[in-house]
């Protein structure tokens, strides 16, 4: 079987495609700036036992459709094709990022499902018209192939409704839908799904850190989501790249009140100018680091307050969570950044979680068991990969 993973953004479409069952990527590539005479496609074809093939392009792209029928193109001709033809694609997976309460599992898209995530434009502006775009175009492409949802809301639709609900008037909620969503569903899974396996225990008590440019964590237990720190949108719950995670609300009153910003401005300051980028000038963790060992006092507070906000919501999920078998460092930054894992877990001895420092260095691929010799619980980096899980999502559905 092939399965075809798509996310697709506002100008942008990444793809992997995927041979099933051996799991085996054939082909990735991301293609951007759609909707410009300078759209660019990255294609990259994996042969086992070979180096990838890259291939880059620059070409114009006038809208989705163009985009995708260009990666058609690049799958299905010249040496590096991977499929001779569309119709051998059998599953086309979506990633959607918001699917309210309706969606708690991965989905087979008919027109029942893409009126629910019509209906769900308003709580995710910014994703579910371009994840829905994306859809229709693949329709279009591949008529004849059964199409899937993922949602990245999906996996924290076990939250309890103690964990979900936020203490405002009960009609904001069953009206409004007003609650905790939370995201980053998918990579939390995956990792938690890894890390339960690794540790030969499928009850065990996880708190999964996904740090890239989106920050979130989960507290997981049995593969379900118990709590985790996004909330109605992803700007809540930890420091990010350029979002400010948690804030008092009375904050956005005095930005809008005294202070005199409009709607927009408060949006876009807390979305796109806070976070790492408002204290320290960058969203780039490499910058900081940088800054860091140039003696920046800035970055030193940025990372400080980026670790400080984690170790908060490890005490809060050891909580919820009763105990602790382990914590999950994932993404961009979990995966790479060794200050930050040594700075969240300095002197935690008393959640049983102990570093080594020598193995937190090194750099190598895969899962990797960063405790020190004797440590209750364990700090594991696990790499996630979204495309991988939302394939099996869909594997799973139709087998
Ligand atoms: P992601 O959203 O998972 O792709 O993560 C992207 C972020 O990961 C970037 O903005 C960087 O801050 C961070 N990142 C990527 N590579 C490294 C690295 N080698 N060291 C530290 N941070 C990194």
């Amino acid at each position: 079987m092939n399965i075809l993973v798509l996310n697709s953004g506002s100008s942008s479409i990444k793809y992997q495609l995927f041979r099933w069952p051996d799991e085996r990527p054939a082909c990735s590539g991301l293609v951007e700036r759609i909707g410009s005479e300078q759209a660019t496609i990255t294609h990259k074809t994996f042969t086992p036992g070979a180096s990838p093939a890259e291939l880059r392009s620059t070409l114009p792209l006038p809208d989705h459709e163009a985009g995708l029928l260009e990666v058609v193109r690049l799958l299905t001709t010249g040496p590096e094709a991977v499929i001779q033809a569309p119709a051998e694609i059998d599953l086309v997976g979506h990633r959607v990022v918001h699917g309210g309460e309706a969606f708690t599992k991965a989905t087979l898209i008919d027109e029942e499902v893409k009126a629910e995530i019509r209906r769900l434009f308003g709580l995710a502006p910014l994703h579910n018209p371009a994840n829905y775009d994306g859809i229709e175009v693949a329709e279009r492409v591949f008529p004849q192939v059964r199409q899937v949802a993922v949602f990245d809301t999906a996996f924290h639709q076990t939250l309890p409704e103690k964990a979900f609900r936020y203490a405002l008037p009960t009609a904001l909620y069953t009206e409004q839908r007003i609650r905790r969503y939370g995201f980053h569903g998918t990579s939390h899974q995956y990792v938690a799904a890894q890390a339960a396996a690794y540790l030969e225990n499928p009850d065990a008590r996880l708190i999964t850190i996904h740090l890239g440019n989106g920050c979130s964590m989960a507290a997981v237990r049995g593969g379900q989501s118990l709590d985790t720190s996004m909330g109605f949108s992803p700007l809540a719950g930890l420091v990010m790249g350029t979002r400010s995670g948690d804030l008092d609300p009375s904050v956005l009153l005095h930005l809008l009140g005294p202070l005199g910003y409009s709607g927009a401005q408060v949006n876009n300051l807390l979305n796109k100018e806070s976070g790492m980028l408002g204290l320290a000038g960058s969203n780039d963790m490499r910058d900081i680091s940088a800054a860091l060992a140039a003696g920046s006092p800035d970055a030193a507070l940025a990372y400080d307050l980026y670790a400080y906000r984690i170790r908060q919501y490890i005490g809060a999920y050891a909580a919820v969570l009763n105990g602790l078998d382990a914590i999950i460092f994932t993404a961009g930054v979990g995966e790479n950044d060794a200050l930050v894992r040594s700075k969240v877990c300095q002197d935690m001895d008393f959640f049983g979680l102990a570093l080594d420092e020598t193995q937190n260095q090194q750099r190598q691929p895969g899962l990797r068991d960063l405790s020190a010799p004797g440590a209750r619980a364990r700090v594991l980096v696990v790499p996630t990969n979204e495309e991988l899980e939302i394939a099996r999502q869909c594997a799973e559905l139709v087998e």
